[in-house]
């Protein structure tokens, strides 16, 4: 239970409702009966993987680290990965943001990833006798070929680069996803019974209708590796963002010193540029709207800003020419415009010019897919492949899911979508593993932040994983530039927690029920015979998880 020694302005409990117990049954008086409802939180509302984040927090509090693994990994395998790298979507939504700060998920995310990560996965379900086929070894795939074997299914992950991982492995620096990291949630998969067949590249080395011939289903999941061309003239003198960041992983990359740009304002133009940084470059951002438009995970933007990164907005490169061991580059001034099919403000001309040296360019404009390897009724016409909510194509057998369908998003939206997919082929094939009901994303709705009753919380700020300052993370190179909190902010953090819409058993109804009318074994439980639906529980419950009913609506079920 919570200490709730705090809280001082409510009335003693009279000692002579004790006494009442068993002579007079105040139950009868009831009109309104409270019960204990499990609802959605907002922040698991706001996870694109649907992770129940009160739940597991609860197991994490108590030490139960198995129970929270299990939880988690109902709806996302990999809090190694998503604890470093999501973009918190959820803690945007958290009921706590208006008062000091929302409570960081993330950071609590990373400790369950790093204490729990020498636990084994789940072992496969019973053999069903089907295989399926997983193209791409991305978050999307990963996460299929997961709850596939979770299923029961054989699987088989087939990847054209040397090393499976995707974007996780060769996009997203060492700097903030280790690889050592990812090699260790593969090897996890891999003790699951996962095959992987590495440097076997669809559409060249096999052929999606063998794939279709060979499985009961296939999911591809190839993402979206083709750098976009900007169309100006000595744009072969650039070298594209996303190249310099694989090869960075595949060889030891050559520090190119002096100066350099990159053009772009999403994930990829910062990890460019914050990578060049770590190199020794002076580098500017060329970004063609404004800091407010920039599509980048806003703390890289921040971060890139602490590390001397320099921005210049509203600036389109129009031609880059070579000068002798320089690049001229000539950019054109941009103002504002009305907002374009994407909602953010247009790039608008404004004729003006102007021309800045430097050693090297590197363009991050975004990525596309290649689709060569599939039939053209599975391409969607905007570019990327088009697919039902689980991922089914117009091939029967066909699932597709990441990137490839989403565009460019991120890696827990991949991760939702593997495991949608997952469903789908489950559902055509047959075999499953068990959800309860509680991990449905089915729901009756969401509780907001005027449902929570945040007047037995003390006032907390927020608790977080080290992070190397500015200074430090450039001297750091590639070595990890965030740590994973130590178990005393663990719990001060969880502590901050509502509890939205799930019974943590804090003990705030038991404390303030006067009529003592709610039984403690493991949680609350009602004694109807005395209790006179007051309605001060459910007034009380922190996570708004007590809710009343009619007497009448609650006798007819
Ligand atoms: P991918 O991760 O791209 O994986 C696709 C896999 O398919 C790759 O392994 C590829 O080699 C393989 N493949 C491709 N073609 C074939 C073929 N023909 N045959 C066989 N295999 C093939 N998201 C976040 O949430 N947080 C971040 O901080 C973040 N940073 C990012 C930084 C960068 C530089 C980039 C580029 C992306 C970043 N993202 C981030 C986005 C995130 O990485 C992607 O949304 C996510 O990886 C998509 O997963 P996916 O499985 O669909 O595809």
């Amino acid at each position: 239970m919570r200490d709730l020694s705090h809280v001082d302005d409510y009335p003693e409990i009279p000692v002579s409702l004790y006494t009442t117990r068993g002579v007079l049954l105040t139950g009868e008086w009831r009109n309104m009966r409270p019960y204990l409802a499990e609802r959605r939180s907002a922040c698991t509302d706001a996870c694109p993987a649907s992770v129940p984040i009160p739940r597991y927090l609860h197991h994490l509090a108590e030490g139960r680290l198995e129970e929270a693994f299990a939880v988690f990994t109902l709806r996302n395998p990999f809090p190694r990965l998503t604890g470093r790298v999501c973009p918190r979507t959820c803690e945007a939504c958290c009921n706590r943001s208006g008062r000091e700060g929302p409570v960081s998920i993330r950071d609590l995310e990373r400790y369950l990833g790093e204490q729990t990560a020498d636990l084994p996965h789940l072992p496969a379900g019973p053999d069903t006798g089907k295989a399926v086929a997983v193209v791409g070894s991305g978050p999307a795939g990963l996460s299929a070929a997961y709850y596939l074997r979770r299923s029961g299914h054989a699987v088989t992950v087939f990847e054209s680069m040397p090393l499976p991982g995707g974007m996780l492995r060769y996009g997203i620096p060492e700097y903030r996803l280790p690889s050592r990291v990812v090699d260790a949630e593969i090897s996890r998969l891999a003790a699951m019974g996962i095959g992987f067949r590495t440097g076997v590249a669809l559409g060249d080395d096999v052929a999606l209708a063998d794939l279709e011939a060979e499985f009961d289903a296939v999911f591809v999941a190839t993402g979206a590796w083709e750098s976009r061309s900007m169309g100006i003239d000595g744009e072969t003198l650039m070298e594209t963002g996303l190249d310099f960041l694989v090869d960075s992983h595949l060889v030891c990359v050559r520090p190119p010193g002096g100066r350099c740009a990159v053009i772009g304002g999403g994930n990829t133009a910062l990890d460019v540029a914050r990578m060049l940084r770590r190199l020794g470059a002076e580098v500017t951002v060329l970004y063609r709207r404004t800091e407010a438009e920039m599509p980048a995970i806003a703390e890289e933007y921040r971060a890139a800003v602490e590390e001397g990164i320099r921005f210049e907005f509203l600036t389109l490169p129009r031609r880059i020419a070579k000068d002798g061991a320089n690049l001229v580059v000539t950019v054109e001034t941009m103002r504002l415009g009305e907002p374009d099919k994407s909602g953010r403000r247009s790039p608008q001309p404004t004729g003006e010019t102007s021309q800045c040296r430097f050693d090297a360019v590197y363009s991050a404009i975004g990525e596309t897919a290649a689709l060569e390897p599939f039939p053209d009724d599975l391409k969607g016409g905007d570019g990327w492949l088009q697919a039902g909510a689980a991922g089914e194509t117009n091939a029967d057998r066909v699932f597709v899911g990441g990137d490839l369908v989403t565009g460019p998003a991120t890696v827990v939206e991949a991760i939702a979508g593997g495991r949608r997919a997952a469903d789908g082929i489950n559902g055509r094939i047959g075999g499953g593993y068990q959800i309860p009901a509680w991990a449905s994303e089915e729901h009756e709705g969401v509780v907001g932040p005027s449902d929570v009753n945040p007047a037995t919380f003390p006032n907390s700020p927020p608790h977080h994983g080290v992070r190397l300052d500015a200074e430090h993370r450039l001297a750091a190179g590639l070595a990890e530039e965030a740590g994973t909190m130590d178990e005393a902010a663990l719990l001060a953090e969880i502590e901050r927690c509502y509890s939205c819409g799930y019974c943590n058993q804090c003990g705030t109804c038991f404390v303030f029920c006067p009529d003592v009318a709610i039984g403690w074994d493991t949680g609350p439980a009602f004694d109807y015979t005395v209790c006179k639906g007051c309605d001060i529980c459910a007034t009380e419950c922190p996570g708004h998880v007590i809710l009343t009913i009619p007497e009448e609506e609650a006798a007819h079920g």
